[in-house]
């Protein structure tokens, strides 16, 4: 049997931080498609957030991995073996074969991407699910008007950084709050946002304050905790709060929101969602962003870690703000 397949599950669940022997690298022979499937080599994995969620044995929106499963993982990569007539060797399709080198999934699970325009890569981030996640939350809960203050957290990377170029061009004041001079330098230099808030310079309400002198009208939400509770310091009456992600509290860390009276008194609207709920979206989405990343609108950036086995080292750095932009593994 030939074990050309390498592949990453889940050996264990982790107790708060997520550590290397939480994973197991296997190998196992190269899947056969059957009628109907279609057999995928993977070029590209994307690292998110979300994995971390599913490594727990928690009540949650999405099933969790199961012990000794492959890692769940959205993915981009080339048809090996094509039994679905809607597909060929050699296609490059974006699918959710998960951290492994080859993987089998059903044909109508895949998507096919045109790569003359817009790098492959991109179709895990800007162009794909992050993308969507920015566009989905600013957007349909959001709904900024032209002169109105965006304020976004976790804002160089892949979901924030789409955001306050959203915000930017549908008019707004756009505001980035991220980890050290380097992406905030990057966000208002390269993304063109108006300012960003280095949260981890130990000023955080004085800063935030001097950022948006007109109060926040829009507040995307990707980590919540105490950053959450400095934002609703700033905001307006009306004000909306897309409520996208967690990510201070996914190793454990406590969550609490002190400052709910900012809710009442400013008739804030705080909803969270699920961008894989609103599959209307997407297809006028994509096409937008990918519309915008090839004129050069929308800008991005990767950081990509080689190698397959790296992955579990890669997912530990993310989950700590290692990561710069856009997480992926180059796989082959
Ligand atoms: P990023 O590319 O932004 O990477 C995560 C970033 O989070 C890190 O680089 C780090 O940036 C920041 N971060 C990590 N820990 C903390 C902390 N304790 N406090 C503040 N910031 C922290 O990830 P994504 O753009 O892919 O995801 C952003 C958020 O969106 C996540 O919470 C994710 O779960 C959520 N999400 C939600 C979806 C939905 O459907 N609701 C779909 C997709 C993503 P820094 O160095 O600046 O701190």
């Amino acid at each position: 049997m030939s074990t050309d397949n390498l592949q990453i599950r889940l050996a264990s669940r982790p107790q708060r931080w997520v550590r290397e022997d939480n994973f197991r690298q296997v190998r196992e022979a190269i899947p056969e498609p059957s009628e109907g499937q279609v057999l995928v080599k993977v070029r590209y994995l994307s690292l998110d957030p979300y994995m971390r969620g599913r490594m727990d044995d928690a009540k949650s929106y999405a099933a969790k991995v199961e012990l000794g499963d492959v890692m769940v993982g959205g993915t981009v990569g080339e048809v090996a073996e094509s039994r679905d007539e809607r597909f060929q060797r050699g296609d490059r399709v974006v699918g959710m074969l998960g951290w492994q080198q080859y993987g089998v999934c059903d044909a109508r699970e895949l998507r096919k991407i045109d790569v003359s325009r817009v790098p492959e890569t991109v179709y895990l981030g800007t162009v794909g699910m992050p993308g969507v996640t920015a566009w989905y939350g600013l957007t349909h809960i959001g709904e900024p008007k032209p002169g109105e203050t965006v304020l976004v957290s976790a804002a160089s990377g892949a979901v924030g950084s789409v955001v306050g170029q959203l915000a930017k061009i549908k008019g707004c004041r756009a505001v980035g709050i991220a980890g050290g001079p380097a992406k905030c330098g990057y966000v208002v230099e390269e993304l063109g946002f108006d300012a960003c808030v280095d949260y981890k310079a130990g000023r955080l309400e004085q800063d935030l304050a001097e950022a948006t002198p007109d109060g926040v009208d829009v507040y995307y939400d990707n980590v919540g905790g105490p950053i959450l509770d400095a934002a609703l310091d700033r905001l307006n009456p009306f004000a909306r709060i897309p409520l996208c992600g967690l990510i201070s509290g996914y190793n454990g860390q406590p969550m609490a929101i002190h400052n709910v009276r900012s809710l009442l008194i400013n008739r804030v609207k705080l909803q969270g969602f699920i961008v894989t709920e609103h599959p209307d979206v997407w297809p006028q989405a994509l096409r937008q962003l990918g519309e915008w990343v090839a004129q050069g609108r929308i800008k991005y950036r990767e950081t990509i870690t080689e190698g397959l086995e790296n992955a579990p080292q890669a997912f530990i750095g993310l989950l700590k703000g290692e990561n710069f932009g856009k997480q992926l593994i180059k796989v082959a």
